[in-house]
């Protein structure tokens, strides 16, 4: 499924972090506090009338020591341009049209993006606003709204949505798996990509961040389909100076939103730094499966221990995704790469996995005899049965007497008990609990 990304531009202070939080509630994704992102949030889902999407508020991204306003929102209006479907222009109508507002504009329209123009702070619509000179960015009639008080932004939504491209499901590649390469630049995913692919169609270079012109690339694999999806951050061609560490996060996330499976690779010199964490995290959240590749590990002096040190380290910091295998790999040498493959195959068929509804109560029922349910003042959590209702990732549906009554531990126990006899090697399992009866 390919969710529509929308991006909020403008320029400083006419309320577009107010209208982002406006927009997507209080469903936060990622906070990034690295030197470079710094507002709490600029990156979240946003829902409408059941049309998932992202929004980016570009305004959140830190400029740069020496930038001017205007080549910050150059930068800012930049990124919108490669990364929206939709860009939705904010304009300050208590202040009127600014000249800011005209660069931004034309920038805009020579991009041929979608851009819907609004103008914000309309508290009050009854008092007679002059909202004319805003015809003169060339963008139609702005859109009415006040952030603060919450006004205009049913219609504003119901037009942004208009907009995305339609929630296929993409059914001419229903059978092929979407890869995705994520970690911070310089951890030797183009390198990797590479490797795999078996032909020089990315350019690596030593230099963070200068790795372009990749093209989502197609591969079969033992009878398994794959596109490696170009990956966040390596295709940057109109910004080349672009700050590369907050440039990738939202490319990355964009990627990770397409894909199905996601490869972590981690620099062995380096370990996990927190911004894989935090990447790892967002995957996880969305369902996505997860390999954790150790790269460079022709680099690493080894002895009998390390594997085990490295592993406890990443089992660690990543304990959110027990689940991921862990491969010592060297793009370099192509050291373990066909190990790599086939634990993709593997993960690939383990989000698909189905298990029958039989089998799965088989496991439930004896799950619940060596393990009470939990109770409380009296009352006993009865599990009644469970059906798997989705895959990628699988996902059950457990009926139960009361919700309530369950708690935490037991479903991190449910959970345990089906990984111990299906695998699930490399996927995240969704345990949904419904309340049966009454
Ligand atoms: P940004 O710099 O574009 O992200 O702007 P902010 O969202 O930080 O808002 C700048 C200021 O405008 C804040 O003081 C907001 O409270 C205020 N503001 C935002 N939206 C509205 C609105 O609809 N009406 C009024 N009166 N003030 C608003
Ligand atoms: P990306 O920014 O994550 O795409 O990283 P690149 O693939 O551009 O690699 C960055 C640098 O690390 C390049 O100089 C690569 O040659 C080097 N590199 C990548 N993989 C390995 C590896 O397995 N071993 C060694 N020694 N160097 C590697």
């Amino acid at each position: 499924m390919n969710k529509g990304i929308l991006c909020i531009v403008g320029r400083p202070n006419v309320g577009k972090s107010t209208l982002f939080n406006r927009i997507v509630g209080k469903r936060i994704a990622i906070t990034e506090d690295k030197p470079g992102v710094t507002r709490d949030r600029i990156y979240a889902e946003g829902e409408w009338l059941g049309n998932h999407f992202t929004v980016i508020d570009t305004g959140g991204l830190e400029p740069e020591k020496e930038d001017t306003i205007m080549d910050n929102i150059q930068r800012q209006a930049q990124i919108a341009i490669e990364t929206a479907d939709v860009i939705l222009f904010v304009t300050d109508g208590t202040k009127g049209l600014t000249s800011t507002d005209r660069e931004i504009a034309s920038i805009l329209r020579r991009s041929g993006n979608e851009v819907i123009l609004t103008t914000n702070k309309i508290d009050n619509p009854d008092k007679n606003t002059d909202i004319y000179d805003f015809y003169e960015l060339g963008f139609g009639e702005p859109m009415i709204i006040s952030s603060e008080q919450g006004l205009g932004i049913g219609d504003l939504l119901d037009e942004i949505v208009k907009h995305f491209p339609k929630e296929k499901i993409e059914s001419d590649e229903d059978d092929v798996t979407k890869v995705t390469l994520i970690g911070k630049p310089n951890v030797g995913k183009s390198s990797l990509i590479n490797n795999i692919l078996g032909e020089e169609r990315v350019i690596v270079t030593n230099i963070p961040g200068t790795t372009r012109d990749a093209i989502d690339s197609h591969l079969e694999y033992n009878d398994n389909k794959y596109i490696f999806i170009d990956t966040a951050g390596l295709r940057r061609k109109r910004s080349i100076n672009e700050n590369v560490e907050r440039y990738s996060v939202i490319r990355t996330l964009t990627a990770v939103d397409r894909s199905d499976v996601c490869i972590l690779v981690i620099d062995a010199l380096e370990g996990v730094t927190e911004q894989d964490t935090k990447i790892a995290g967002y995957a996880h959240d969305n369902g996505k499966a997860m390999i954790i590749a150790i790269n460079k590990w022709d680099l690493v002096d080894k002895e009998n221990t390390t594997y085990r040190e490295f592993e406890k380290n990443i089992r660690e910091s990543l304990g959110f995704m027990i689940y991921a295998p862990i491969v010592f790999i060297s793009a370099l040498t192509g050291q373990r790469i066909p190990k790599l493959m086939d634990l993709l195959n593997l993960v690939n068929n383990n989000y698909s996995l189905r298990i029958s509804t039989g089998v799965l109560n088989d496991i439930i029922n004896q799950a619940v005899l060596m393990k009470q349910p939990p109770s409380e003042k009296g009352r006993k959590c009865k599990v009644y049965y469970g059906t798997q209702v989705s895959v990628r990732p699988p996902t059950f549906i457990i009926f139960i007497n009361d919700k309530e009554l369950m708690h935490f531990s037991y479903e991190r126990y449910l959970e345990n008990q089906i990984r111990t006899h299906f695998g699930f090697s490399g996927t995240p399992i969704k345990l949904e609990f419904r309340q049966k009866g009454k």
